[in-house]
């Protein structure tokens, strides 16, 4: 038995699929004197095969994204040009009378470690494009092609050191019946996708990956964070009985789907839903959200070739927009880098991505980029309740300058004679401590916040939010994190705008009742966690909540705050262990 961070609940049971870095390691094959010419022109086709290969890559990213991050792939040229890699593999095959594949991984390998015990960093680094363009060779040296998440032909349990959030989005549930990794936090990316895909998933078990082997059952109790490897009869009976216990539960918390999210004393919250791909918004839908309070719109820009053309924006934002109807939609603006990366725009590998060429910083830098999506958004909002919402905002010129690239693109629809909503309402996440700090110069600006707690967590306790040895120093609870958002709530307030709330720390029970207590507006979340959320509120008073908070604002550590908050809910709520801890 393993434990982890469990990120999305439920349980899965079923056999593992170990996925990852492709471990393209070639058995050794002793060769005759006839094959070496064959095996050598096999090697020079290969390398022929991966430089237009990486030519041709190039030669997209230049003409779609721009030239500059072209030479990048220059890197990766080099390393097929380079002399040692290529004269020593031809060599010790003529020599050695052994296969190339088997030579040339053997001397990539070598080649690699050498670069890595270098004392220049940069060239240090290197070595991960010398094992990259090594898999690609050996790849059409083995006529392989990569499988991906979305191909597979049976139900598995996906096993992985790292999932990135776009492998998660290829994956679906029919096959994915739930994963598991050696590293990643609760708030990462791909975490959140699991969620939104309902996939059990725990993260961060250290080296799962190493310990499972290809034939074994597992159990992913995603609910607790523990995995269990090859179960003896008894315990995988209890977890079937569990999953059944599961259904009832969830059925019962259905029947609160069409009930307003308002608690005892009659005062009303807006319960909505967060949403990555379209595809999500049945299950949405059939969670009782009402309304879409965080569109992330940067998974559109991931696993494709090409970037989103204005049109394909425009249908699905429309779409949308059309499904969810008269409820409103937040369409967030691209918030790429971070976590999230796509191939189509090559932004160069930072030190620190999560403080990097991110979100809004990158959209004000590529106005081209950033246009056509506002463009998108416009034409869309006469079909529906959209509203807009700028992601990673660290201070009022940056928010200024979005809205000016928005008029911008108004102003352009207006020469045109294309309709939008004139009156489209523009918001900001607040997730920097200087957007906290400064919300009451933000407000100004605004019709709207939503406080993103996932990154705002991270960086007011410089805690990365997807490196699990740290994860016991995420605390959401923290007094420094209670105090930026009741801050935030009460700057908003001040200045007439709603507040809402759409990090993770929305779906957490004992956490609502704080956030309630300090006159949030708007709760949004992973769908899956709705019901659970709307019964706590419908449990509780506002006038209980509000005690907590005057009670838990005087502690001093996070866990003392958790403490408090927990011993509460199960006062208001004794049922709740039942519904949300199994054993
Ligand atoms: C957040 O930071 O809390 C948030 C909701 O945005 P994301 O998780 O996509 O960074
Ligand atoms: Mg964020």
């Amino acid at each position: 038995m393993l434990k982890g961070i469990g990120v999305s609940p439920g349980v899965a049971i079923g056999k593992a699929f170990l996925w990852g870095r492709e471990r393209l390691s070639p058995p050794r094959r002793e060769i005759s004197e006839g094959e070496v010419a064959g095996e050598l022109a096999r090697f020079e086709r290969a390398l022929a095969r991966t430089t237009e290969e990486i030519i041709q890559i190039r030669k997209k990213i230049a003409q779609e994204i721009d030239g500059e991050h072209a030479h990048i792939l220059d890197a990766h040229l080099l390393v097929l040009e380079d002399v040692l890699l290529i004269e020593e593999t031809m060599r010790r095959v003529e020599q050695e009378k052994v296969n190339v594949e088997y030579v040339f991984s053997d001397v990539l390998e070598q080649l690699a470690r050498r670069f890595e015990t270098m004392d220049d960093e940069y060239l240090r680094e290197r070595a991960s494009d010398v094992r990259d363009i090594g898999r690609r060779v050996l790849r059409n040296l083995l006529g392989r092609k990569r499988k991906d998440l979305s191909d597979l032909d049976k139900e598995v349990i996906v096993v992985a050191y790292d999932l990135s959030p776009s492998d998660t989005a290829l994956m679906h549930k029919e096959k994915v019946i739930g994963f598991v990794t050696d590293v990643g936090g609760k708030t990462s990316h791909t975490a959140i996708m699991a969620r939104a895909l309902e996939i059990p998933a725990i993260v961060g078990l250290k080296d799962i990956s190493a310990r499972v082997n290809r034939t074994d059952q597992l159990i992913v109790d995603g609910t607790n964070g523990v995995v269990i490897i090859n179960p003896d009869e008894e315990t995988l009976n209890r977890y079937r009985k569990e999953e059944v216990e599961i259904k009832v539960v969830e059925r019962k918390l259905a029947e609160l789907k069409d009930l307003p999210a308002e608690t005892r004393d009659g005062h009303r919250v807006e319960l909505v839903a967060n949403l990555e791909i379209p595809e999500e918004i049945p299950s949405l839908l059939a969670h009782g959200a009402a309304g879409i309070g965080l569109y992330r719109t940067e998974f559109f820009y991931l696993n494709r070739s090409g970037l989103p053309t204005e049109d394909e924006h425009y249908q699905a934002y429309k779409s949308v927009a059309e499904q969810m109807s008269p409820h409103s939609v937040i369409i967030r603006t691209l918030d790429l880098g971070g976590d999230k990366f796509t191939s189509q725009l090559e932004i160069p590998r930072e030190m620190n991505p999560f403080m990097g060429w991110r979100a809004i910083r990158f959209c004000l830098e590529r106005p081209d980029i950033f246009k056509v999506q506002l463009r998108a958004i416009l034409r869309a909002s006469t079909h529906g309740n959209l509203k807009v919402m700028y992601p990673m905002i660290s201070g009022i010129e940056e928010l200024k300058r979005a809205n000016q690239v928005l008029e911008e693109v108004k102003e352009e629809l207006r020469k045109k004679g294309i309709p939008f909503a004139e009156d489209l309402e523009v918001g900001v996440m607040i997730e920097t401590p200087s957007a906290a700090m400064t919300a009451d110069i933000l407000a100004k600006e605004v019709k709207f916040f939503s406080i993103g707690t996932n990154d705002l967590i991270q960086y007011s306790l410089a805690v990365d939010r997807v490196n699990e040895k740290i994860a016991y120093l995420y605390e959401p609870t923290h007094p420094a994190v209670l105090r930026l958002i009741e801050g935030v709530i009460e700057a908003g307030h001040r200045e007439g705008i709603w507040v809402g709330i759409c990090g993770e720390m929305a779906a957490e029970p004992a956490l609502v009742l704080i956030l309630l207590g300090m006159g949030l507006d708007e709760f949004s979340m992973s769908a899956v966690a709705l019901p659970e959320i709307k019964k706590i509120i419908r449990t509780v008073t506002l006038k209980e909540a509000k005690k907590l908070v005057k009670q838990v604002l005087t502690l001093s550590t996070a866990e003392e705050v958790e403490e408090c908050a927990r011993k509460k809910l199960l006062e208001i709520d004794p049922e709740i262990l039942r519904r949300t801890e199994r054993k």
